[in-house]
């Protein structure tokens, strides 16, 4: 417990009417979307960033632990405060769109900004903002970063990372940093915003972000194509992408993931179908999306694909992406606890990684479906558990995971595509990173935040 004597003071410098020790708060700050829960000992609402300044050199100085917080719906616990102290809810006070500067297409924002919100503002003003969650709704742009999200339309326009071109932090020190510009091109000194990426709140709290923004294209299409086999549905993923197109987006479904989709909402769905992949195209002019379209026709075609259907309008482009949509809620049909992971791969490692994974599933008798983002080779892989209740099931399902994990190590891919490490996969650190990499984590850790306040024992750290 945080003694009341530093309740008192941290009141000194938010006010009264933003800090909170009272249950109904330490409650509902204390969990994110792995439901998980810790209690925090108290929740900061911060106004500005000289306010995270002030708190932070505070707690520096009598070594109390802070946890950012941006919605809170992160899926490996980043946000959950484990070991004790405050969480820091930027997404109050602090979600201020501050700029759209349209001569160099760039929006500056503060961390609470909803992704959503973000969107829809430079959308209103002709621009883009690519990075597209399915949690867009409500997660922040300050979270956003710090787990470099990526969204649906990853495999054209890339992630979260790739649109960051300056940000403002606030070292645990309480010293305030600025690291990138607003440029395009900036090659001087060591990249420090590039290193905050992604650190998931363990380094700084970050204080104000500079995005790069681009034109919004004028169209778009929608396709599904259904395969016999999910190994020809993988083959058609990485050959069309390496075939003179980049869609959009390009998600999958496996025969699992399309039954349990078909038996909750019996849209008539092909049930018998190996995999379902859609994709979407996007441009200037019709020409443009048909070009693209053939293209994708073709070497879906070459790859097995028995029926190609182009949506002719916006509603039949709804109907092509429902069972995509809809399809992780769909999985409890076969357990109430799902394992989900999102390892990655290169691309056209994808048919190996799905037979693998099939392996696995044999092996354990498990039901494993898979579905996602296979344009650009993260694949969401469900691990179902009948009874999540029952701890044998559960070792089980974790086995496997483990085996997963391993498996996408080997074949040189990552253990997180999109969700980061936090500390669901704190525990395999070791296999994706040698010693020596995983010793220069903890040096850059030291350096930012030599006391450990800042989120401890997340990513491994
Ligand atoms: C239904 C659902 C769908 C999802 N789909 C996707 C998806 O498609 N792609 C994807 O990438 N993720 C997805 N996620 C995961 C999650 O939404 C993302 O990781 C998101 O970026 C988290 O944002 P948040 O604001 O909720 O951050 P939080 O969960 O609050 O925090 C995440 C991490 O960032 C740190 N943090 C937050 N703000 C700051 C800050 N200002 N400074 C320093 N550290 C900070 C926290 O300490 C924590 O470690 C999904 C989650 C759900 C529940």
């Amino acid at each position: 417990m945080i003694a009341q004597n530093h309740i008192e003071a941290l009141e000194q410098i938010v006010g009264k009417e933003n800090i909170f020790c009272d249950k109904a708060h330490t409650i509902a700050y204390s969990y994110d979307a792995t439901r998980t829960r810790y209690e925090p000992d108290a929740v900061i609402f911060p106004r500005h960033e000289e306010d995270i300044s002030r708190i932070l050199t505070y707690c520096n100085e009598h070594r109390i632990i802070i946890t950012p917080r941006g919605a809170g719906s992160g899926f490996t616990g980043g946000a959950l405060p484990a070991s004790g102290g405050i969480i820091l809810a930027l997404e109050k006070h602090m979600s201020q769109i501050l700029e759209i500067d349209m001569e160099n297409m760039v929006a500056v924002v503060q961390p609470g900004v909803i992704n959503m919100d973000l969107q829809r503002a430079v959308e209103a003003v002709g621009l883009f903002y690519p990075p597209d969650p399915a949690s867009e709704q409500y997660s922040t742009i300050g979270g956003n970063v710090s787990e470099n999200a990526g969204g649906m339309r990853a495999a054209k326009y890339g992630i979260t990372k790739d649109y960051v071109m300056a940000l403002r932090a606030v070292l645990p020190s309480g010293e305030i940093i600025r690291a990138g510009k607003r440029t395009i091109k900036d090659v001087a000194g060591y990249n420090i915003a590039g290193i905050l990426i992604a650190s998931e709140g363990t380094l700084a709290v970050i204080s104000e972000i500079t995005l790069k923004l681009i034109s919004k294209p004028k169209m778009k299409k929608t396709a599904m194509g259904i395969f016999p086999s999910v190994n020809q549905a993988m083959e058609a993923v990485y050959k069309t992408m390496a075939g003179g197109v980049t869609p959009v987006a390009m998600e999958f479904l496996d025969k699992l993931s399309i039954q349990a989709v078909e038996s909750k909402f019996n849209k008539g769905l092909p049930k018998e179908a190996g995999a379902i992949l859609v994709t979407d195209v996007d441009g200037n002019s019709l020409d443009e999306l048909d070009i693209q379209l053939d293209i994708i026709q073709t070497k879906f075609n070459e790859n097995g694909c028995s029926e190609f259907k182009i949506a002719q309008d916006e509603q039949e482009g709804a109907a092509l992406w429902f069972a995509r949509r809809n399809v992780s809620p769909s999985l409890v049909v076969y357990g109430n606890k799902k394992l989900n992971e999102d390892i990655t791969v290169p691309r056209s490692k994808l048919p190996e990684l799905l037979e693998a994974i099939d392996g696995v599933a044999r092996k354990y008798d498990l039901v494993i479906p898979c579905f996602g983002h296979t344009g650009d080779g993260n694949v969401h892989t469900n691990v179902m558990v009948k009874d999540g209740n029952d701890p044998k099931q559960l070792e089980i399902g974790h086995k496997a995971i483990e085996e997963i994990f391993q498996i996408t190590v080997d074949m040189g891919g990552t253990l997180s595509g999109e969700h980061g490490i936090g500390l669901a996969k704190a525990p395999f650190m070791s296999m994706a990173f040698t010693p020596s990499e995983l010793e220069l984590f903890k040096v850059i850790k030291k350096a930012f935040d030599p006391n450990n306040i800042l989120n401890p024992n997340k990513m491994g750290l």
